[in-house]
């Protein structure tokens, strides 16, 4: 695992008390002069989890990889792990991630 482009805004977020609504991650190869959108990797939507499913994360259109649209956090992770340990199965809150 390497640190994403990700990393180091969520870190910043995280440190300075941020609440994070959106996150997208542009890939530009200036080589072959292409631009993607990267939607956030297991590990970054472990991270953006913090701020709850209604996080807004930037996804590549399958049918145009130069295009790209907004998806809530909640329908890349359906099944959050985290949600189990909650008594009513809901998404933790910020306070339930901290300890
Ligand atoms: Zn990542």
């Amino acid at each position: 695992m390497t640190l994403c482009a990700e990393t180091g805004p969520i870190c910043t977020a995280y440190s300075n008390d941020q609440t994070i609504v959106a996150s997208v991650c542009v890939s530009i190869d200036r080589a072959i002069g292409t631009r993607s959108v990267l939607a956030p990797c297991g590990t970054c939507q472990e991270r953006l989890a913090l701020w709850g499913p209604d996080v807004d994360v930037g996804v590549a259109d399958p049918a145009d990889p130069a295009a790209w649209s907004s998806r809530k956090l909640r329908e890349l992770i359906p099944f959050y792990w985290a949600a189990a340990s909650q008594v009513d199965s809901a998404w933790p809150a910020v306070s339930d991630h901290e300890w």
